[in-house]
């Protein structure tokens, strides 16, 4: 069944404010949108993903898809209102569409950037499955690099914070009250432009490809948690998943010289580029006791699992979001003297480190993909299938 709708309404760009040529610093979506596929289905069959089972074990193989194959209907209509940009927008649980808006406003202290490269990880997963604390609609994207009017190669730092709380003057910018990121809260990198605050940016060496900058901003996440973790040389080191925080885990490990580096995935592709960052072991489930595991998945059976490769007194640091709760054996961890650590996200300094790292990173790692190829990776993640090693979409390619 085909349905059709139109819809017009009003996008407010989070970082957007006065001061501008453009008072109306909203962005009217002018689209009218074909749908294949009856969404009704489509949210009924997605239903019971709102009960949080396991990362990588559901299975959703009557999922509809919601694919808006737009891209030879668009036509642009610049000329009314200035540049028209197109941007895929979150518009609810596994909806996402491709529209044409008007341009973001640049407010005081804000930049365009063109955006090269938009990571896909985590949290656009998890995102599509469950819009949770984003305000709809959502342009998506937290992993931005790209190209400012310039000629700036930049990354964008997405976290934003008051900075004048305790936390925030204490340099500890994640713990801020009213946190925010950029692609999460407000509208990221799933468009050919974004305006950022001009303190976001960081500058890229001219050296660095595309496909490696697309590994900083998970990379930066991971250079934290390792710093909390107190991992050093001559500790054995354990990670649970190796997408793009694992990868940067194997890499700090690797940079930090640990004797043993051991990575448990179910792709063989995220297997052999943990390799080539330097893990020494890798398998599919990983036995045994380290000094300091890593859990980036976030399933109840991942971070259980993290849990049990912890050795007695050892570390287990916890980066994943797929599951809000955490079941443990209380009275095992208390008798082991173990320790559990929370890790979000990064500063500034975070991604120069990260920056350094992911010239460990082969740009065959990263699939590029167009607007139209974003939602049905999605799916294949919904699916269970994350035989990708680092997906990234292109939108100005
Ligand atoms: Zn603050």
């Amino acid at each position: 069944m085909i349905l059709q709708w139109v819809l017009q309404g009003k996008l407010q760009f989070g970082l957007a404010d006065g001061g501008s040529d453009r008072p109306e610093a909203a962005v009217r979506l002018r689209r009218t949108h074909r749908a294949i596929s009856n969404r009704k289905t489509s949210r009924s069959a997605a239903a019971p993903l709102s009960t949080g089972h396991d990362l990588g074990l559901s299975r959703f193989g009557s999922v509809g898809l919601c694919l808006q194959r737009l891209s030879s209907e668009i036509r642009l209509q610049a000329g009314q209102r200035g540049r028209i940009l197109k941007a895929l927008l979150l518009e609810g649980e596994r909806r996402l569409s491709l529209l044409d808006i008007d341009a973001p406003v640049a407010g005081p202290g804000q930049v365009f950037v063109d955006v090269e490269v938009a990571s896909i990880g985590g949290s656009e997963y998890l995102g599509y499955k469950n819009p949770g604390i984003r305000r709809l609609p959502n342009i998506m994207g937290h992993g931005i690099a790209g190209v400012t009017a310039e000629g700036r190669r930049v990354a964008v730092n997405p976290l934003q914070s008051c900075g004048t709380c305790d936390d925030c003057l204490r340099g500890r910018y994640q713990l801020c009250s009213s946190w925010e990121l950029i692609g999460v809260q407000s509208n990221g990198g799933f468009a050919q432009k974004v305006v950022v605050p001009a303190t976001a940016l960081v500058d890229l060496p001219d050296d660095l490809s595309w496909e490696q900058a697309a590994f900083v901003e998970p990379f930066a996440n991971s250079v934290n948690a390792w710093e909390l973790s107190g991992a050093d040389t001559g500790d054995t080191v354990a990670i649970v998943g190796a997408g793009g925080l694992g990868l940067g885990l194997v890499a700090c490990a690797a940079e930090a010289d640990c004797e043993e580096i051991a990575v448990a995935d179910l792709s063989s592709g995220r297997l052999r580029a943990a390799t080539e960052l330097g893990a020494n072991s890798v398998s599919a489930d990983l036995t045994g006791r380290y000094d300091v595991v890593f859990d980036t998945v976030g399933s109840a059976e991942a971070r259980q699992k993290a849990i049990a490769l912890t050795r007695k007194s050892g570390t287990c640091v916890l980066l994943g979001f797929a599951t809000p709760m955490l079941e443990i054996d209380a009275g095992d961890f208390i008798r082991s003297q173990k320790r559990i650590v929370g890790a979000f996200v990064y500063s500034v300094q975070h991604f120069m480190n990260a920056i350094q790292l992911v010239r460990r990173c082969r740009r065959e790692w990263v699939t590029n993909l167009t607007f139209l190829e974003v939602e049905p990776l999605l799916l294949k993640y919904l699916d269970g299938d994350f035989s990708t090693v680092k997906a990234a979409l292109r939108p100005n390619r």
